[in-house]
């Protein structure tokens, strides 16, 4: 499978790195408005390919896009000093109405992948410009979220991250939904394993990982500006799951018909991935705070789709 990628800077080429070493695409093609940025990136991930797989890696323009069955969208424009996050918006919504218009003239039946930030906001503004349905236009939403969860929780109750069923809901942002009452290892709820194993979920220990999960961002950006290579390889891992028609369950970001009382919003939720894009969404059992928080995610995040000017 053909694989786009649209925008070629942290994020787009580290996605098209992780794609390469895991073998997953045929062919990644990148695209960017600095196009030299584009072929450096190519060259350099090219030369990687002999040690890692026999994904074929190009630069190019739109047309090159041509039969990709996924695009990934990561172009988007750095905040200014002093512009506000809606003002940010209007000028990255700029971008995706040319990326999306030029992606759908030459691929019309590729999934979109949307890594752009703010991203499940960029996922509707996606879904708008493009007019597909909503489970062909695919958010990275809080797939990292998830994985940072699990990891803390794994690292405490000393089991494998991917033996952990643990989500994280809502916006990919601060006002995302850690959902304690749902996390499980195997089939055990985390608060009985914990005690099983004298590694009890004390309210301390739950608000470390809470906040290294929320923060971990924040600490990544302080020590090196940026973050990409977590967020590149779930993207692989996304692409994989469609390539593969996997049905994987994974927290992206889709526009979602309802959640807690919201309509027609991107979030994330657990969501079945495969072939189609989206297949199916799971809603979680959640306990009465979490799905307070979630409704007040909805809202905020439905709030700044309506202030951003399309
Ligand atoms: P991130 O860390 O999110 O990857 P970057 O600034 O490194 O952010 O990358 C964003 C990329 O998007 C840049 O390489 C930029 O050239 C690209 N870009 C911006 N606008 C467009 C556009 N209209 N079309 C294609 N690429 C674009």
């Amino acid at each position: 499978m053909k694989v786009g990628i649209v925008g070629t800077g942290m994020v787009g080429s580290a996605a098209a790195y992780a794609l390469g070493l895991r073998g997953v695409a045929s062919e990644v093609v990148l695209v960017d408005l600095d196009s030299a940025l584009a072929e450096a990136h190519a060259l350099d991930i090219a030369h990687a390919m002999p040690f890692a797989s026999g994904t074929s890696i190009a630069h190019g323009d739109y047309d090159r896009l041509q039969d990709a069955g996924v695009v990934i969208i990561a172009a988007g424009v750095a905040q200014r000093p002093g512009e506000t996050r809606t003002d940010l918006l209007g000028r990255n919504a700029g971008v995706f109405r040319t990326v999306v218009a030029e992606i759908m003239r030459v691929c019309p039946n590729a999934i979109l992948l949307v890594a752009s930030n703010p991203v499940d906001i960029m996922t509707q503004i996606a879904w708008v410009y493009s007019g597909l349905p909503a489970h062909r236009v695919i958010g990275s939403g809080t797939i990292l979220d998830t994985a940072r969860f699990r990891s803390l929780l794994g690292a405490h109750l000393r089991v494998s991250p991917r033996s952990i069923h643990a989500y994280v809901l809502g916006e990919h942002g601060d006002s995302q939904v850690l959902a304690w009452s749902g996390a499980r290892v195997g089939t055990v709820p985390i608060a009985l394993f914990g005690e099983q194993v004298s590694a009890p979920i004390t309210e301390e220990v739950r608000a470390k990982i809470d906040s290294e999960t929320r923060n971990a961002a924040y600490t990544i950006i302080k020590g090196k500006g940026s973050t990409y290579y977590g967020i590149g390889a779930g993207l692989a891992r996304i692409v994989g799951a469609i390539r593969q028609d996997e049905r994987a369950v994974f927290s992206v970001s889709s526009v979602t018909a309802f959640v807690e009382g919201v309509r027609d919003v991107a979030l994330s939720v657990p969501r079945v991935v495969g072939r189609q894009g989206i297949a199916t969404e799971l809603l979680p059992e959640l306990d009465a705070q979490e799905r307070r928080a979630l409704q007040q995610s909805a809202s905020l995040l439905r709030g700044l789709f309506e202030a951003a000017t399309l």
